[in-house]
């Protein structure tokens, strides 16, 4: 007979492990709570027909690096990635914004007297990039198997980016752009580490690029529900699983959850140690998103931010900085960091025609329920865009609340599946040689509370999805 496994959650790391089982020859079936499968890899028309909104993950340096959806081909089961002229912006009020190009040269030319040290700072990681990508989308606890992908990083790795910034680059351009790319990890510029994931991010723009799925990032999701379908695998949707007893028949079951989540899973017998470790998993600070129809392209200040396809608004590096140290306080910033994306940039599929959708959303406080929120962000918007209030035709604001409404994983607004910063950048969720390991046999963590955590690669999945495979065997 053939073993069997249950998937608790269908987001991009459910469906990854679930894919990575069926294809070992697994009977898979996936609950999915909600009435779609994808987690927060999900789109719809939010904003009135013909409109395609991401309502979660918009922009996919992860998805285009990841190890897994590269290996599994999945152009068979329609996800293409489309490249925007130009991979990410961050406007200044006074003067050009800085630009992110896949051409590391172009993007230095254009940094003028800090292009020297851009380069120096991103060639030896972009060079080596299969095996930092793979190394960087592992569980980061085992042996590195590209020691040398990890010594690409340089010396500054551990740095905060503030200091590499300052210490690297004399204008404010460069500095904004590498904190605006650091801030991906939604930790302040001045937080330890914070350099490796600015040139990480950096290196990922130079190499594979930051694309877009073609008709949303739903893509993504069906093409690995497909692939699951082709190994004879399912997905169950309005399904949601409260007791593991629900889905206990199975040989294995692998949890797309967060800790909390499995905290409150009836019928699950978890060994002290790692229930106490669960409970003192920390999330980080929350997303305000504000998604618009405008009646005509972007009005920005400079006319070249209108090709990127994700644009950071968060000012220079000392206000980024100061931002975020409002945020981790509890403090909904004046000007707080917003995250753009334009994916009409790079596909004209994702509004009728003279119409464009916008994509935003803002590191706010955990939880944050300040109703200023969503005029903040508009705020940003005009301030490099002035005019774009004019162009509004709709808006849609999702805070925190709704967001974790949506999608339970999204505790309190957080995009990551708890902070990155401390211990958990490291272990994640407990202090144990295996992250995947829940101590119940059979019985796997696989979300992005796991390593390489949050971003939409499923390689959580696919990590979780190989040690479940090992046990089996072993059985
Ligand atoms: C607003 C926003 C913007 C983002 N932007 C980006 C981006 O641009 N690029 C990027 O790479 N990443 C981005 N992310 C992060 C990325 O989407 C997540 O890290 C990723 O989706 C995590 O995948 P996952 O499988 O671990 O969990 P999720 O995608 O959160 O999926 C978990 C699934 O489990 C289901 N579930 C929960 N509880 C139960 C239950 N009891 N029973 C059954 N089902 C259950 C949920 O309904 C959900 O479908 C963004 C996230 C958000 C919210």
């Amino acid at each position: 007979m053939r073993a069997t496994a249950a998937v608790v959650g269908s987001g991009p790391n459910g469906l990854g492990a679930a894919v990575v089982l069926a294809r070992a020859g697994l009977e898979v079936v996936v609950h999915e709570a909600a009435p779609t499968p994808g987690g927060a890899a999900r789109s719809a028309p939010l904003l009135g027909p013909g409109t395609v909104v991401d309502l979660g993950a918009a922009v996919h340096p992860f998805g285009a690096a990841s190890p897994l959806l590269r290996a599994l081909d999945l152009g068979r089961h329609g996800l293409e990635w489309l490249h925007p002229p130009v991979v990410a912006a961050h406007p200044l009020d006074d003067g050009p914004a800085g630009l992110l190009h896949r051409s590391l040269a172009r993007t230095a030319e254009e940094l003028g007297p800090d292009g020297r040290a851009w380069t120096a700072l991103h060639r030896g990681v972009a060079e080596r990039w299969e095996d930092v990508a793979e190394t960087a989308l592992g569980p980061l606890l085992r042996r590195p198997r590209h020691p040398a992908a990890l010594a690409s990083f340089g010396l500054r790795a551990p740095w905060p980016a503030a200091a590499t910034a300052r210490a690297l680059f004399r204008t404010e351009r460069a500095r904004g752009l590498f904190a605006g790319s650091a801030a991906h990890a939604v930790l302040p510029p001045g937080h330890v580490l914070t350099s490796a994931f600015g040139t990480l991010f950096g290196a990922a723009a130079h190499t594979t690029g930051w694309p877009v799925a073609r008709g949303g990032s739903q893509a993504v999701a069906d093409a690995l529900v497909a692939e699951l379908a082709a190994h004879g695998g399912r997905v169950v949707t309005d399904s949601p699983v409260t007791d593991l007893r629900q889905v206990r028949p199975a040989d294995v079951v692998l949890l797309d959850l967060t800790p909390r989540q499995v905290l409150a899973l009836g019928g699950l017998d978890l060994p002290p140690r790692y229930r106490r470790a669960l409970a003192r998993w920390r999330h980080g600070p929350g997303a305000h998103k504000v998604d618009l129809l405008l009646d005509g392209p972007v009005p920005w200040r400079d006319p070249r931010v209108g090709r990127a396809g994700t644009v950071h608004l968060g000012g220079t590096l000392a206000e980024i900085g100061a931002a975020a140290a409002q945020v981790r306080a509890g403090r909904l910033p004046e000007r707080p960091f917003v995250l753009v994306a334009q994916q009409g940039a790079a596909d004209p599929s994702r509004a009728p025609a003279g119409r464009h959708v916008l994509w935003a959303y803002a590191h706010v406080p955990h939880g944050c329920a300040d109703p200023a929120a969503g005029e903040r962000v508009l705020g940003q918007l005009e301030r490099f865009a002035p005019g774009v209030r004019d162009r509004v035709l709709a808006r849609v604001d999702t805070p925190p609340a709704r967001l974790e409404a949506w999608n339970p994983n999204l505790v309190g607004g957080d995009v990551g599946g708890g902070a990155l910063d401390g211990l958990q950048q490291v272990f994640r969720p407990a202090v144990q040689a295996d992250p995947y390991a829940t101590g119940v046999p059979g019985v796997w963590l696989c979300s992005s509370s796991t390593p390489p955590g949050g971003g939409v690669h499923a390689m959580a999945g696919a990590h979780a999805a190989a040690r479940a495979l090992r046990e089996l065997a072993r059985r």
